[in-house]
Order: C-alpha cells, then structure tokens, then sequence
C-alpha cells in the first residue's frame, strides 16, 4: 500500500452533506452555492467569494477580471503548479517568470521588482508549500507599478501573514479545491476579493458572460431577460460540490491543527540530520502546511536514488516543482534553462513527503522511520 503525499479527508456527515444536496431542488446554481460563498468569505475575511470549477478556472477569472489581454503579462514564481502561469497564456498575455527566496521559494520581491516590465499588469506570488508569500512587500511594488495584486493560495487556504488571513493580503485571491489541498469538493476553486468590480466580472465570466441584474443591464425587456455582456465560459461549480464544500471548511482547522502538528514532528525529526535542509518559517507566519519538502544536499544525497527508495517503500513522495518554464510547452516559448538559478537549484533537491491531516499516528512514525534509514543508506 501507498502512502501518498497528499489525499482528502472524507468523513460520513461530507456524504451526508452531498446525499442532501442530491435529493434538492437545486443540483446546480442553488442555494448551496451562495451558501459556500458566503462561508468562504466569512473564513477568509473577504467582503466576496466566487467559486470556480476547479482552481484553474478560478485563475483564468482572475486575470480576466484583472484585465489581462494579448499584450499584457503577468509576473510569478516558476514554483508552481503550471496552471498559475497557463491561466495568463489562455488570455493571450506572456508570462514574466521571477526568481524564488532561497529560504521560503516563494516569489523573491527583489527579483520581481528587477524583471517588472511595462506590460506586466499583474503580480501573482504563490504562497508555495502553504507558507504565505511576503505580502507586504508585493502590495509595496503592486501599488508602485500600478498592478493588479493576485495570490495564487491554492496552497494556504487557512494560513495567516503577520496576523492577517490570506485571503484579505491581496487584490484577488485565488483557491484550489481538489483532494490533495486543504479542503475538497472533488474538483473545485475559489477567488476571493473585496473589490465590487472584480466581483462582477468574476461572476459574469463563470457563467458564459450573462448578466441577470438589472441595475448593471444597458436594456430591459421584461422578467426574463439578461445580457450576455461578454465572452465568458461555464465555470460554475455545483451544488453537490458547494454542500461537500461546506462540509470540509467547517473541519478546516482541525485539518490545519493535525496538518502543523505532523510538521513539527517532521521538522523535529529531520533538522539535525546533515545535508538534510527543512521548511524554513518566517517569523508572523503561520502556514498551512499543504506540502512537506525536504531539501537534500547533492554532495552528499542522490535525490533520484532517495526518492525511489521512498517510492519502494511505499511513501508516495513527489517533486514539487519542476521549473515551470523547463516544461517543453515553455520552452516552445523562448524560456532557456538558467532564468531563475535559485528555482533550478531548488529543483535539483526537492523531495515532498507524505503530509495530510488522515496520516495516523503509525504512518507517522512509519514516514519518519523511512525517511531516516533511507537517508542514512544512501549518504555518500
Ligand atoms: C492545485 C493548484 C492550482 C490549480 O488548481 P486546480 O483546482 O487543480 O485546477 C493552481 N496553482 C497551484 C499553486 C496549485 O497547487
């Protein structure tokens, strides 16, 4: 059996939650929707939530709503998931990559702040492992640049920022719900704002462009009518989803509460064991520890041979993330090996090892125990 990096944690009243919404009025464009919305807005401290199909259309929203067309940029980490970095090209808009902290990976501000070109138009830090990204310092340059401010939390949905949810930390905000992070609704995201304009535009661009209110119509016909306003596409999430939603952010800090504890285990397991680098946290931050990486020193580990060893014994671990502009997509784009040396040489020692709130007791002491022995016979 395999102990993976990452999976949900489902309990009977989830199934009871979506059984309920099955046997509704309403499977989609209900009241569980508006429910999870404003639920999610009251967690994260936003005055808006709109949720989204999946993380990825929750990005496209993002950026549409920024205004993002052919001709602009966004700026992001190359640590990352691609789709932070896809959403813009499905608007026609290039990507400027900037380097990563060495301490955090998260967006480096100093690097971001060097490669700001005129189009960029957005600035989008990954809050990369769940550890927030040093907000502060990216509304500094977003307001010096005039650029919209987006946070790419698909990681740190419940993380905090000197004493502030993310969630309020930028212009949009943007979350995933698939079944490795924090919570689920099988496929599903989110983006949150406290801006009425953004709103408008994300609600209009998940449902093919239509918009229902009259107050924001240029016509008016009767009962039915509505305009499409503009091009948009059906990114809507469901009720079925909306209701497992619900479910999940009620358990939300008992998952983030198991998630740190695990961590701390982990951390204290493997700080003091040689060429072995742990997640580094910055002072006021708490994360949301979506992902465990350990660092491996190449003079005195082979990561390949660390992690199908791991792989052999049943961990799961995976590698978080290749560069994303290495990936041949990319590459067909122009992006050369060396743009971010930081990224790269994080790259060549990253290893995730199995972190999710489900992990008992025994499968701790298990990854522990096999991370060690692992490590210790494959030293150089
Ligand atoms: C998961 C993830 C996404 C995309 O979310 P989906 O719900 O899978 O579409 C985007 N960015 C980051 C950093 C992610 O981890």
């Amino acid at each position: 059996m395999m102990i993976p990096y990452g999976r949900q944690w489902i309990d009977e009243d989830d199934i009871e939650a979506v059984a309920r919404a099955l046997r509704s009025d309403w499977l989609t464009t209900g009241p569980e929707v508006e429910a999870f919305e404003r639920d999610l807005a009251e967690y994260t401290g936003a005055r808006y939530a709109v949720v989204f199909s999946s993380g990825t259309a929750a990005l496209h929203g993002a950026y549409f709503a920024a205004g993002i067309g052919p001709g602009d940029a966004i700026l992001t980490s190359p640590v990352t998931f691609a789709a932070t970095a896809n959403a813009a090209r499905f608007l026609g808009a290039d990507v400027v990559f900037a380097d990563v902290d060495r301490n955090t990976v998260n967006l480096d501000p100093a690097s971001a702040r060097e490669r700001l070109d005129r189009r960029v138009k957005a600035i989008v830090p990954v809050d990369f492992a769940g550890h927030p990204a040093d907000m502060d310092a990216f509304r500094q340059l977003a307001s010096d640049t005039g650029s919209v401010l987006i946070s790419d939390a698909c990681h740190s949905l419940g993380a905090t920022y000197r004493g502030r949810p993310v969630g309020m930390l930028a212009d949009m905000t943007v979350f995933s719900f698939h079944p490795v992070k924090g919570i689920t609704t099988g496929e599903g995201g989110a983006v949150v704002t406290d801006d009425r304009v953004f709103y408008r535009r994300l609600v209009q661009f998940r449902n093919h462009g239509i918009e229902r209110d009259p107050e924001f119509m240029a016509d008016y016909h009767g009962p039915w009518y509505h305009e499409m306003q503009l091009l948009g596409f059906n990114y809507r999430l469901t009720d079925i989803q909306c209701a497992l939603g619900r479910s999940q952010l009620a358990k939300l800090p008992r998952f983030l509460d198991r998630r740190r504890e695990i961590a701390a285990r982990y951390t204290e397991a493997f700080e003091r064991i040689e060429g072995v680098t742990v997640p580094a946290v910055m002072p006021d931050v708490q994360p949301a520890w979506h992902l465990y990486v350990l660092r491996l020193d190449p003079d005195l580990y082979d990561r390949r041979a660390v992690f199908e060893a791991l792989r052999e014994r049943g961990l799961g671990v995976q590698v978080h993330y290749i560069p994303v502009y290495w990936h041949p997509y990319y590459r067909s784009l122009g992006y050369a090996r060396g743009l971010c040396p930081v990224a790269e040489d994080y790259y060549r020692r990253c290893i995730s090892i199995p972190l999710y709130p489900a992990l008992d007791e025994s499968e701790v002491q298990y990854v522990i125990r096999s991370v060690r022995s692992v490590l210790e016979a494959h030293r150089k």
